[in-house]
């Protein structure tokens, strides 16, 4: 059974122990999954990952619990008998922060509006806890409120173990047999715990709520403590300050000013849609126009244009619209094609281009009038334009 040294002291980074088993692991032969009489390394459990750091100089991979023993798992082939073990602190007080913010979050949550912590997660990047019950966004600044209150008066954190049978107090509570280890919060949390905590809140540092999802009726709730809650108050800072510099503007009046801009780019864009439909519309009169008919009295047009959007479209149909006509644009990049008739022009768009398609691997359709495709390369545009050309009796 291995001793856990961090279940006493969660400050312990460098120790020495005894080597009591070794063995290749399975996944890679050079390297070793080794165990200890004791450990100070903090093995993945209870939503907090394990701790990293070095073991008789080998990086330490992963750290497992089995139970009554703890696996570390090593990059290299250990020898010696007995091993100095230090732990990545930066890592580990990270750690402690992140989870002790959690302990206090949870029993805020219960203190202002009785709702319970279903789960724990401590990710590389953000913590989340899913929390039952739905809470109101004002409800949740006065969490955040509260719970940085807490922080600031710096009240213990300290770590009992008692046995099940006693009255335990516990905001959960556990089905752990025998002695049970306590994690409290002065006068305000206890809970059943095998992870690593801070000694005081006050080394929590800031507690900033972020996101929030609903997540199968329960609202999962990201958060972030102390040096996370820094570098990401930093990052946001950073990240509105460029939005600010963008716009010329205070960072505080931004978002009313963002706000403007967006009703004046929709404004904009309905105008711009509006102006780009009647162009396309008076090009395609025009251009029916200036077009010659055919001996048969249908004007032909192929236009290369440089991709086939709405406005090609409306100018096509445009173009159509007037009578006896047949409209080919042609795009190089993506290869593809549009071609839409009149009524009267004796040629089904849909039908005449999905067999032309069909016969240069390309895909696409349409109804009698206009028709869409796209190609597989230029070349086989350039076949299908000249099948197209024939069939439909342009001009060579
Ligand atoms: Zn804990």
């Amino acid at each position: 059974m291995t001793d856990r040294l961090y279940y006493h002291d969660s400050y312990l980074t460098d120790f020495r122990a005894r080597v009591v088993d070794v063995s290749p692991d399975a996944t890679s032969p050079d390297r070793r999954r080794v165990y200890l009489d004791r450990t100070a390394f903090y093995p993945t459990s209870g939503g907090q990952p394990f701790d990293t750091g070095e073991l008789a100089g080998f990086k330490v991979l992963e750290v497992i619990d089995e139970g009554d023993r703890i696996a570390h798992l090593l990059d290299g082939a250990l020898a010696e008998a007995e091993v100095a073990g230090r732990i990545d602190r930066d890592r580990r007080f990270d750690h402690m922060q992140q989870h002790t913010g959690q302990h206090l979050l949870s029993a805020v949550l219960v203190e202002l509006f009785h709702a319970p912590t279903v789960s724990f997660h401590l990710g590389a990047e953000t913590c989340t806890i899913d929390v039952a019950g739905a809470l109101k966004l004002e409800q949740l600044r006065e969490v955040e409120r509260r719970a940085n209150e807490i922080v600031f008066e710096n009240r213990p954190v300290t770590i009992r173990f008692q046995d099940s049978s006693e009255d335990l107090g516990l905001r959960k509570p556990t089905e752990r047999e025998g002695l049970v280890r306590i994690i409290s919060i002065d006068n305000l949390d206890r809970s059943a715990c095998g992870g690593t905590h801070v000694r005081a809140t006050g080394e929590i540092g800031p507690i900033l709520l972020r996101k929030l999802d609903r997540i199968r009726g329960n609202l999962r709730i990201e958060f972030l403590c102390g040096g996370r809650a820094v570098a990401r108050a930093r990052a946001d800072f950073d990240a509105l300050s460029h939005i600010a510099r963008a716009f010329s503007s205070p960072l505080d009046e931004t978002p009313v000013l963002v706000d403007g801009q967006r009703d004046r780019l929709q404004e904009s864009e309905r105008t711009r849609r509006r102006l780009s439909t009647e162009l396309a519309q008076a090009s395609g009169r025009a251009l029916y126009g200036e077009t010659v008919a055919g001996p048969d009295g249908i004007r032909r047009t192929l236009r290369h244009v440089e991709s086939l959007g709405e406005e090609i479209r409306v100018e096509a149909q445009t173009f159509t619209t007037s009578g006896r006509a047949i409209f080919v644009a042609l795009s190089e990049s993506p290869p593809a094609i549009l071609l839409a008739v009149s009524a009267d022009s004796g040629v089904n768009s849909g039908e005449v281009l999905k067999r032309l398609l069909s016969a240069t691997g390309g895909r696409g359709g349409g109804n009698a009038t206009l028709a869409q495709g796209s190609l597989p390369s230029a070349t086989a545009l350039q076949e299908l334009a000249e099948s197209l050309s024939q069939e439909l009796k342009f001009p060579v």
